[in-house]
């Protein structure tokens, strides 16, 4: 790691922009900077120039750690300057699903409120000093730092293998026997895949595998609730922003479909637009760094306290379990008719030799939007068509049907919907 600023001479209160590949000394360099007063500020070390550069701007960091390649760039680009603020959480940044990585900041608070967030973690999850976790995702990334830190500060240790490959995790698990991993649904999806053709390791030393980050498709959670012992499975959802819900497999298994009920210490309800709302305790709370509007738009006041919301939309049933429906943003207007994405992807999961699916609107003269679906898998767009006719209604179903060698995602694991045009446009068939 090299560092543009000077790291000899931070005050307490500054801000460290972390542009490294994960590894354990990331976690450690994470607890030692907030151990001194000092935010650590966790980005994607793949960002473009252009985009880091966006993201760093309302940052302003004293200090940047990075790799020897990118310190010329960022001295050029002046990132590095001084500034001093309050004490924090980590300041994460979400994963610009749907649009730049928007920096989430815990605000103006008289005390840390990390620890609060690790304590609330590790009261959830249970970590503890005979914990291995088995790092997956991204440690630039909310919930697996949060999942690596608790880990650490219990006593426990972390194994960090890098760049996610189904073979190194398999024998990752052989050696390191883990009993703890955070995953997104496609690490599930690549690592079923792999056993399929090598076989399923020995998983018995796991006592938690939670996913969550993106929508699970029921064919992946019915095979992880079979491989894994009985009672490590759980689901939750959750955000950069904060974390809503938590949920069993057994739970899921009685009420199929749900991410859960709401965390101890949240509380939930929809809008009348079906936007999902949460409130949360003083210590959770945030603003977006630089983006006076886009807060204001995601908090409200509520009797029972001030509560955001991230645009989700969903129901909860009586039982208080969440049901989602995607995304705001997401919802495709088709002929006056809202159609959101995901029922139609799961939909076509029904379909015999559907890999992955993902479905996004395009602009359409006569429909406004147009709904469209970029398959992957060997299965024919006829097929995709006639199960349509049966199972959706006639505004939901997809009007063109693209077959992709593979959909673009985020480093997170999400599906880009903002790229499927082009994707199906350039490799589609
Ligand atoms: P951006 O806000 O920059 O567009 P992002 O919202 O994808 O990026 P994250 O904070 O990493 O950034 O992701 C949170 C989102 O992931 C949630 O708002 C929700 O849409 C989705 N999500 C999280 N958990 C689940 C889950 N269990 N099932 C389905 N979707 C989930």
């Amino acid at each position: 790691m090299t560092s543009v600023g000077e790291p000899t001479d931070l005050p307490a209160e500054s801000r460290v922009a972390l542009l490294v590949p994960g590894s354990t000394a990331y976690v450690d360099l994470v607890l030692a900077l907030l151990a001194d007063g000092v935010f650590p500020v966790p980005l994607d070390p793949a960002l473009t120039p252009a985009e880091r550069d966006r993201v760093l701007a309302p940052i302003a960091p004293d200090l940047v750690v990075t790799t020897q390649e990118q310190v010329d760039d960022l001295l050029a680009a002046r990132h590095g300057r001084s500034r001093s603020l309050p004490l924090g959480r980590p300041i994460h940044c979400t994963s610009g699903t749907t649009g730049t990585p928007k920096g989430v900041w815990s605000g103006l608070l008289p005390e840390p409120d990390a620890a609060a967030l690790v304590a609330e973690e590790r009261d959830l999850w249970g970590f503890c000093a005979d914990d291995v976790n088995l790092v997956l995702s991204p440690l630039h990334h909310s919930a697996p730092l949060r999942f690596a830190m608790g880990t650490l500060l219990a006593g426990g240790r972390i194994v960090v293998p890098g760049k996610f490959d189904p073979a190194v995790i398999t024998r990752a698990i052989a050696e390191e026997r883990p009993t703890t991993v955070f995953c997104v649904p496609t690490h599930l999806q690549r690592l079923f895949a792999h056993w399929d053709v090598v076989g399923v390791p020995d998983l018995s030393s796991f006592r938690l595998v939670a996913h969550a980050g993106a929508p699970c498709p029921v064919a992946v959670k019915q095979r992880l609730v079979e491989l894994f012992p009985a009672g490590s499975t759980w689901e939750f959802y959750g955000s950069t922003e904060g974390q809503f819900t938590a949920c069993r497999s057994e739970e899921w298994q009685e009420h199929p479909g749900t991410v859960g009920r709401a965390r101890p210490g949240r509380t939930l309800f929809t809008d009348d637009d079906g936007r999902i709302w949460c409130v949360v305790p003083r210590h959770a709370r945030f603003t977006y760094l630089g983006a006076p509007e886009q807060t204001a738009a995601a908090w409200r006041d509520t009797p029972a306290g001030p509560a955001f919301t991230v645009g989700d939309v969903g129901g909860i049933d009586d039982d208080g379990y969440v049901h989602l429906d995607g995304r705001r943003t997401d919802l495709i207007i088709s002929g006056g008719v809202n159609v959101y994405p995901l029922e139609v992807e799961n939909a076509l999961r029904e379909v015999p030799g559907v890999a992955d699916v993902a479905v996004y609107g395009v602009p359409d003269p006569q429909w406004g939007q147009r709904v469209c679906a970029a398959v992957v898998g060997d299965v024919a767009p006829e097929t995709l068509a006639a199960h349509a006719r049966r199972v959706l209604a006639p505004a939901k179903r997809p009007k063109d049907y693209t077959l992709v060698p593979a959909l673009p995602m985020t480093a997170t694991g999400k599906v880009r919907r903002d790229a499927l045009p082009a994707v199906a446009a350039n490799t589609g068939r």
